[in-house]
């Protein structure tokens, strides 16, 4: 018996594989205790280590260096042809040119915890994974057979590590199930979000933040034919599985409707048998195209959210039906639904592989939406929106030629004739990717419920603020693949450069320049030298300002080479319009920045503040949290930034803050972060600027509560909405010469989240304003839209030497809207 075993470890040996664990036996506190980061990771490699039915991958490191992993799990011998099985994979739909030997196989692709403190989803991977590898199950042996699963176990280390750790802190040996505890009461911020406090379950389309770039990388090589995003929700919610609830976009097609009804009778019967709570078809819908399961969806995938009680939950929690909720029951029921989705995937194989096919080839041949090609006029912005099409794999070109057209005008909502010109962006919708084109460039998007709990409008040429227009043909035009690139004429004798300002590149110019503590004029009109025109807010940086910088021309060409339309200018005399020793050019003050952030401030906004400073300008600031506002010197600053958050200020704080603008100092005050100042003396913040707005208002509530008495309770949600704005893009009027508006473009299309309004101030500057029978996209309430006519969303309030800069709307809402970071940029850099 002996001779017998020694030869089996020594067989077990040579393979290299012995039994791989299950997760209670490789972590003795699985169920009980928040796995650590580092653990989940051991627990995989083990698998790696143990078994010949799962492969590893590295794919990227997140801001705080923590990997990014995914797992292949399937047959061996399919994972000894996984290279070839993916490249048939995307050659049977058109992303591939050359077939290749290997069997199709059915892709699906599971994604765990992408918000960091729904820790019952990363827990559940570990289960998940170890059912589909683990031997002595015959049934996942077989599914495996037909399906390539790709297992991210973590989207988000950074935000689960933020929770694990922090939970591990607070945890003593008692659970505190039925009390109020720390254990229960996650701080500021709190593991939801990543790094830059961003919600990644909001990025997919924008790729703002680098776990999505990396894994959209990934994702787009395999382009899985379902995808599964596993996360958690309030504890005391029953189990959440498809089908999502309506509104569906139209461009969700009948095959991934079908595929989350199906998935909805299959896995209720498994939680009718186990006598678990659950629902379906009610809160998670499709629409946005940002989501975990909308991105996928329009990415020609079944994509799909799964949702357990637990976020709170820490190790045990009591619900209100008076049961306790553990660790170990959020992972049994994930587990359960998530295995389910790979059984599914496996029982409708044939049906699935033949529609995702036909979906890709219908799209490239037969797209059917309303526009077949978009154009976007030439302009500097177009360098980001051209990463972004890139990042989401979108096919575009430039136009090689000049054509007479009519199409619709983004910018003034109507059809009209334009001319289509040589390095105009042209994008066209027969492509594999159509369905994401279509959904990220459609005006107006039809909504079959406007119960959405989501923004309903987010077409990139109002983001970008580019001119643009849908054509319905498919447009012959000669087009070439690059834009020729000038390289600006080295002049060895400088007297000025003159930088545009019309995109990032501008501001991330201008912070470099600030840095180095060189000098720089803005234009506060257009001005001519020679044939160059310079238009207002560009930069000015003259070798007379800047008299001790050493190797002039070397020094300025090397910090602003990243902006390539800069110009040289050899004379500081204008054919019109004033020298550039003239009053036209003031000299620009660096910002010194201070941020409050902490509880009371809302994480994600105080985040896309962060992320926009740290990252997309480069420009230091300072982080204080509210809580220790006292201890800040604010003269040592001269601008103040107020992300959206409800701030207690005492009224000693308040009058500091009121000195500090007196004295000169900016502060720009973000969302709700604006009722700090309003109704308040000294400041002309007020929601009626006159009696008779006022009076107004309240008659059209008092008619409204008069006509509520008669409605019924059933539809009182749907009565809600009337006043109510989810997210919709609204035309704005601006105030050109202003130099918070440079660069913008003639109008500025704003992104309005909240109802919150405030009609045209008396007293201050109201720079940026929504027009009587303004244009809007998406959905607002019918009052809403009514009583949003001649409301503010971007004014400047003068007070002694200083001012506050009222942002009404959030131009950096998720980071995505380009034209929302230079006005951004302005009122950081060019508002003195
Ligand atoms: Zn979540």
């Amino acid at each position: 018996m002996n001779r017998f075993f020694n030869l089996l470890l020594l067989l077990i040996g040579l393979t290299g594989f012995s039994q791989p664990k299950s997760p209670t036996e490789f972590l003795p506190n699985y169920g009980k205790q928040v796995t650590y980061y580092h653990q989940v990771e051991a627990y995989f490699q083990q698998l790696v280590q143990n078994s010949d039915w799962i492969a590893y991958q590295k794919y990227g490191e997140t801001t705080q260096e923590r990997n990014l992993n995914a797992y292949y799990i399937s047959t061996p011998d399919n994972l000894k042809n996984l290279e070839e099985i993916r490249k048939n994979h995307l050659y049977e739909i058109g992303l591939y040119p050359v077939k290749s030997n290997a069997k199709s196989k059915t892709i699906v692709w599971l994604s765990f915890n992408v918000h960091g403190n729904e820790i019952g989803a990363v827990e559940s991977a570990l289960s998940v994974a170890y059912e589909l590898v683990n031997p002595n199950n015959k049934e996942t042996k077989k599914w495996l057979e037909d399906i390539v699963v790709i297992l991210d176990p973590c989207l988000n280390p950074d935000g689960f590590s933020r929770y694990a750790n922090w939970l591990r802190d607070v945890s003593g040996r008692q659970t505190h199930p039925g009390v109020s505890d720390r254990e229960h009461m996650e701080p500021w911020p709190g593991g939801r979000q990543n790094h830059y406090v961003y919600d990644l379950n909001r990025d997919w389309a924008w790729q703002t933040q680098v776990e999505s770039q990396l894994r959209m990388d990934l994702y787009h090589e395999w382009m899985p034919m379902v995808h599964a995003d596993v996360h958690e929700m309030g504890y005391n919610e029953p189990y959440f599985f498809p089908p999502a609830a309506e509104p569906y976009h139209e461009q969700i097609a009948p095959f991934q409707r079908d595929f989350h009804k199906k998935i909805g009778e299959i896995t209720s019967k498994k939680f009718d048998k186990e006598g678990w709570m659950y629902y379906s078809g009610e809160r998670f819908d499709l629409f946005y195209p940002s989501y975990g399961d909308t991105y996928p969806c329009y990415n020609g995938a079944v994509g799909m959210t799964y949702e357990q009680g637990g976020i709170g939950a820490g190790r045990a929690v009591m619900m209100k039906n008076g049961d306790i909720l553990t660790l170990q029951d959020r992972i049994a029921h994930h587990t359960k639904a998530i295995l389910t989705v790979v059984e599914l995937s496996y029982v409708q194989k044939e049906v699935l592989t033949k529609a995702f096919r036909a979906y890709f080839k219908d799209n490239r041949t037969k797209p059917k939406g309303k526009y077949q090609t978009y154009i976007v006029k030439n302009h500097p912005r177009n360098l980001e929106l051209s990463k972004l099409l890139n990042r989401n794999r979108i096919e575009s070109s430039f136009a090689d030629e000049t054509k007479k057209l009519s199409g619709y005008h983004y910018q003034t909502n109507q059809e009209k004739l334009f001319t289509v010109e040589p390095n105009d962006l042209i994008i066209k919708v027969d492509q594999p990717r159509s369905v994401i084109t279509q959904v990220l460039f459609e005006p107006h998007h039809k909504l079959s419920d406007s119960l959405s709990y989501d923004i309903t409008a987010w077409s990139l040429p109002l983001a970008y603020g580019v001119e643009s227009f849908a054509v319905k043909g498919n447009l012959p035009i000669k087009t070439k693949t690059k834009l020729a690139t000038v390289n600006p004429a080295k002049i060895t004798n400088a007297y000025a450069y003159y930088i545009p300002w019309n995109n990032r590149s501008s501001a991330r110019v201008l912070s470099k320049l600030h840095q180095q503590n060189i000098k720089v004029r803005t234009a506060l009109k257009e001005v001519y030298f020679g044939d160059l025109k310079v238009e207002r807010g560009g930069l000015i940086v003259t070798k007379g300002d800047n008299s001790k910088v050493q190797h002039f021309e070397e020094t300025i060409q090397h910090l602003i080479q990243e902006k390539f339309d800069y110009v040289a200018l050899e004379s500081g005399f204008a054919k019109n319009g004033g020298d550039l020793g003239g009053e036209s050019y003031p000299l620009l003050k660096a910002p010194k920045v201070l941020t409050l952030a902490g509880s009371g401030v809302s994480n994600t906004d105080f985040g896309q503040v962060w992320f926009f400073m740290d990252q997309v300008i480069e420009y230091p600031m300072s982080i204080v949290e509210v809580q220790y506002f006292n201890r800040i010197k604010l003269s040592d600053y001269n601008t103040l930034i107020l992300p959206e958050g409800w701030y207690g200020f005492s009224d000693g704080q308040k009058k500091e803050i009121d000195d500090f603008i007196a004295k000169g100092g900016k502060v720009i005050a973000v969302g709700g972060a604006v009722s700090q100042f309003e109704d308040r003396e000294g400041y002309h913040l007020t929601k009626f600027a006159t009696e008779e707005e006022k009076k107004e208002a309240q008659k059209l509530q008092e008619e409204a509560e008069l006509a509520d008495r008669f409605l019924d309770f059933e539809n009182s949600e749907r009565r809600f909405i009337s006043g109510y704005i989810p997210g919709a893009i609204i035309e704005n009027t601006i105030d050109s010469s202003h130099p918070l508006t440079f660069g913008l473009g003639e109008k500025y299309f704003s992104l309005k989240t909240t109802q919150s309004n405030f009609k045209l101030l008396k007293g201050a500057q109201n720079v940026i304003y929504v027009p009587k029978n303004y244009q809007s996209f998406g959905f607002i309430g019918n009052k809403l839209k009514k009583t949003l006519q001649e409301t503010v969303s971007f004014a400047i309030d003068y007070r002694g030497n200083g001012k506050v800069i009222y942002m009404i709307d959030n131009p950096l809402f998720r980071g995505f809207w380009e034209n929302g970071n230079l006005l951004f940029s302005n009122a950081l850099f060019l508002v003195e």
